[in-house]
């Protein structure tokens, strides 16, 4: 799910490492805050997932060691 809605606020959350930022008055304001952090939106069968910086270098293309 893409930026959590919480009382008060939105918080961005990884859906990989559950990492979040913090949390923000708006949605949009929570965008942009992904969008400073260099978080990214990815869209997998229709659902969307934030990820965060670090869990964009483990993308699926490298095996493990
Ligand atoms: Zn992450």
């Amino acid at each position: 799910m893409c930026i959590e809605k919480l009382s008060g606020g939105y918080v961005p959350m990884c859906a990989l490492c559950y990492d979040t930022l913090d949390r923000e008055e708006d949605w949009y304001a929570a965008k942009d805050a992904m969008k400073e952090a260099g978080w990214k939106q990815v869209k997998i069968d229709g659902t969307c997932f934030d990820v965060c910086t670090e869990c964009q270098q483990y993308d699926g293309t490298a095996d493990g060691e």
